[in-house]
This record gives structure tokens, C-alpha cells and sequence, in this order.
């Protein structure tokens, strides 16, 4: 895997203060934690700080790809942890980035593409997605609004974790038997 990747942009440092986290066993299917709809919770609540930190250093970890949701750790709340440079196809990256009840406000220009999950082992597909999206979401700590523009690669990613949020694993959005895949490589989303 290269790591010729662009800079990213550069945005609050959101990880800042995620430091100190435990990694937490990856949940796999068929979890039932991974199925169910995920809840609201306050960004600014010591649990929710605490809970990034953990999502933070399981992301690290480096075995989950470049995206987390924390339903992948046991936990039903809506919060996702991403950091697209970890991935050698990325356009955007926003870096490392965790964002609690993350809502997408804008998705364009649809395409299909790989994908992989932590929870789900030795299997890939090609799933449609939005290759431009606007994502909002708070910052845990703080609690302060983040809005964020992303494509390729990145926006991929952030609307897998999304999913998670939902119940739903890249494999409920296979449009057909013959877009499953079995993996040859770790490039998850
Ligand atoms: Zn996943």
C-alpha cells in the first residue's frame, strides 16, 4: 500500500484530546449490536469523551481500515471515527475525524466501489455510493458543529460508518450476488 497521499486539509484537531483511549474488540456479525439502530448522545457527556477515545485508539489499531462506527465496538450510540489517509485512494481527507450523531446533508454522483468491513471477515463488494457528500456532525468534548466536504475515497467511507449507525452492513446494499468479492486485500472502508 503507497503512502503518497495529499496533505489534508487542515481542520480542528478533534483527535486532540482523544488520546488515552483503550482499543476495544471489533464486534462481528451477526452482533446484534450491528443491527440495530444506533442513539443520539450528548457530545459533551464524559461517557461520550470517553467512548471517542476508545473508537480513536481501535481506529489506530490500524486492523479496521480507515473508518470505525461505535456500534464495531458495542456500542449503540451514534458516533463514527474515520481517517481517510490511511487509504492510498483518497481524494479529500479531512484526517483523523470522530463526529458524534453525525447526519448526511448532501450526497451527489453516485458510482461503484470496493468495500470492506471489520465486522464482516474475508468479504468484499462493490456497493453504489455518493462520491460528493456534505456530512454535519458535533465534535465529542466540545460539542461544536463540524461540517465537512467530502469525495472519492473519504466520502465512501463516512457513509459506510453512516450505515452502522443504521444497522446495516455494506452487505444489505449488494445490488446482486456477482458484486461479492472474496477479499485479497485489507483496503476497507
Ligand atoms: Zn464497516
Amino acid at each position: 500500500m503507497t503512502t503518497d497521499h495529499t496533505e489534508p486539509l487542515s481542520l480542528p484537531e478533534c483527535s486532540r484530546d482523544l488520546s488515552g483511549g483503550t482499543a476495544r474488540p471489533i464486534r462481528r456479525a451477526p452482533d446484534p449490536v450491528l443491527s440495530r439502530q444506533a442513539e443520539r448522545v450528548e457530545a459533551g457527556t464524559p461517557e461520550v469523551v470517553s467512548a471517542a477515545a476508545d473508537l480513536v485508539a481501535t481506529l489506530r489499531e490500524g486492523e479496521t481500515g480507515a473508518g470505525l462506527a461505535a456500534p464495531q465496538i458495542g456500542l449503540p450510540w451514534r458516533m463514527i471515527a474515520f481517517d481517510a489517509r490511511r487509504h492510498p485512494r483518497i481524494r479529500s481527507a479531512a484526517g483523523e475525524v470522530v463526529l458524534v450523531n453525525p447526519r448526511l446533508v448532501e450526497a451527489s454522483r453516485w458510482e461503484h466501489g470496493r468495500e470492506g468491513c471489520a465486522s464482516i471477515a474475508g468479504l468484499t463488494a462493490d456497493i453504489p455510493r455518493a462520491t460528493r457528500i456534505v456530512v454535519e456532525g458535533a465534535l465529542p468534548g466540545s460539542g461544536e458543529s463540524l461540517t465537512i466536504e467530502a469525495d472519492a475515497f473519504e466520502a465512501r467511507c463516512i457513509q459506510h460508518q453512516l450505515d452502522h449507525l443504521d444497522g446495516l452492513l455494506f452487505l444489505d446494499r449488494v445490488p446482486g450476488v456477482l458484486s461479492l468479492h472474496r477479499r485479497h486485500h485489507s483496503c476497507d472502508a
